[in-house]
């Protein structure tokens, strides 16, 4: 493409910070991203994160997208008086002798990705963590040194603010209504309420869950499905300071609960109730949705019970946020098929949204320097899928997800 084209990235939440930020940093200069909301409140999937970074994932792309993220993470907190991402680990509790099996087998699925980890005792286990790890119920674990914990909100802060530096122009309060197309090829976009078309040589796609309302205006289906999604913190508790996390995050992949501190609270997730889809609509204007205790009541409670810090303990906000998954597990990275002028940057976690927007921002500006095969990412690999097998499969894997990330 020609250097001086215009880029319009839309979203401005860790997966279009990213892209942006990478589009600058290999040098092009027109990057314009475009957000409903304003600079400080984040409304999307970010704002509700609780930030857990694992590389260690079973799907060797994911592993290779969140290596790469872990490594810009670190850069940008880099001399931070509060770093956005904290290497602490991260600490998988088993609590079967399967488990504790399947351990050893990963550090050697570890040692082929380039990722260390080692198996630690029920004793060490506990010592890690004493406050999240059940010392009745630990048989040992599977310990990852250099995962991490990252405040979702104040790393997309600074991915802004570094891509501000390197010339990334942001526009706040500018809710993009449609996409502009002539002759069948993306030209722009048609901003909400106003109605102001504004001209791109390319549109990249990075709203998270709002994704297939804004796709679906060019034509284009999304293969992804949005989710709910519990998450759970304690009240504040006296004995904890401002410390935002001071032991590795902990994780139990028997239970597919996770858990960590943050701050004067501890917060936990499970993925142990029934796959809950959203509709995404133009009129949604948050991530997070009224607490659904029908469904995920049960789940929490049998996690409060697993995690020491949570047993008999008050308890604080409990939320119900909404992210984007696809059949397999990947982001949709890359050319919107039959769209030219249309990318996509979709269904990222956090965990994956530096390398994500690294892989886009290469494929965009053609440098031939991808991190992973574009095919494996490339979102039209569902096109022959019906919306039911799309959608059916997506939500069969939702536990599975826990896994892959
Ligand atoms: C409860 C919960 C727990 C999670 N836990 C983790 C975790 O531990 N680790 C992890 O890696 N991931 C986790 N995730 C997933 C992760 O948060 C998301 O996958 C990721 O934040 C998505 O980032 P995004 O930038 O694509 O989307 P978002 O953060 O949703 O950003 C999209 C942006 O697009 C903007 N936008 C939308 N529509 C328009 C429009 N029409 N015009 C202009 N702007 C628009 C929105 O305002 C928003 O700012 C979790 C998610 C939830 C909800």
């Amino acid at each position: 493409m020609a250097a001086g084209d215009e880029i319009l990235v839309v979203g401005a939440g860790v997966v279009g910070a990213s892209v942006a930020l990478h589009l600058a940093a290999l040098g092009h200069e027109r990057v314009t991203v475009l957000d409903t909301r304003g600079p400080e409140h984040l409304p999307g999937s970010t704002g509700l994160a609780p930030g857990f970074v694992g590389q260690l994932s079973a799907t060797p792309e994911l592993a290779v997208l969140a290596k790469d993220s872990v490594a810009t993470y670190l850069a940008l907190s880099a001399g931070a008086d509060e770093p956005p991402f904290r290497q602490v680990g991260c600490l998988e509790v088993a609590t079967t002798p399967a488990r504790l099996e399947q351990a050893h087998a990963d550090v050697e699925h570890g040692r082929r990705l380039g990722i260390e980890a080692y198996v630690v005792d029920a004793a060490t286990a506990v010592a890690h963590a004493p406050a999240l790890v059940d010392a009745g119920r630990a048989l040992g674990g599977l310990f990852i040194p250099t995962d991490g914990a990252a405040e979702p909100v104040a790393l997309t802060k600074a991915l802004i603010a570094e891509a501000e530096r390197a010339g990334v122009r942001f526009r706040w309060n500018t809710p993009v209504g449609a996409l502009e197309s002539e002759n069948g090829r993306v030209t722009g976009v048609r901003t909400r309420d106003g109605g102001e078309h504004l001209r791109a040589g390319h549109v990249v796609l990075a709203v998270g869950i709002w994704g297939p309302v804004l796709a679906a205006t060019a034509g284009v289906r999304l293969p992804m499905v949005d989710v709910q999604h519990p998450y759970m913190f304690t009240a504040e508790r006296p004995e904890l300071d401002d410390t935002p996390i001071d032991g590795p995050l902990v994780r139990y992949p028997d239970q597919t609960v996770y858990a960590r501190r943050h701050g004067r609270r501890y917060g936990l997730g499970s993925y142990a109730h029934r796959p809950l889809p959203l509709e995404p609509t133009e009129d949604l204007t948050s991530a997070e949705r009224p607490f659904v205790a029908s469904d995920f009541e049960t789940a929490l409670d049998e996690a409060t019970a697993l995690v020491p810090a949570f047993r008999g303990a008050r308890l604080g906000h409990r939320l119900n946020g909404v992210f984007a998954m696809t059949p397999d597990e990947l982001p949709l990275v890359g050319p919107a098929p039959g769209v030219p002028g249309l990318w996509l940057a979709e269904a990222s976690w956090v965990t994956h949204a530096a390398g994500v927007g690294r892989q886009l921002a290469n494929q965009l500006l053609e440098t031939g320097d991808t991190l992973v095969d574009p095919a494996r990412l490339a979102p039209g690999r569902f096109d022959a899928w019906s919306d039911l097998k799309v959608r059916e499969t997506a939500l069969g894997n939702y536990q599975g997800i826990y896994d892959a990330h």
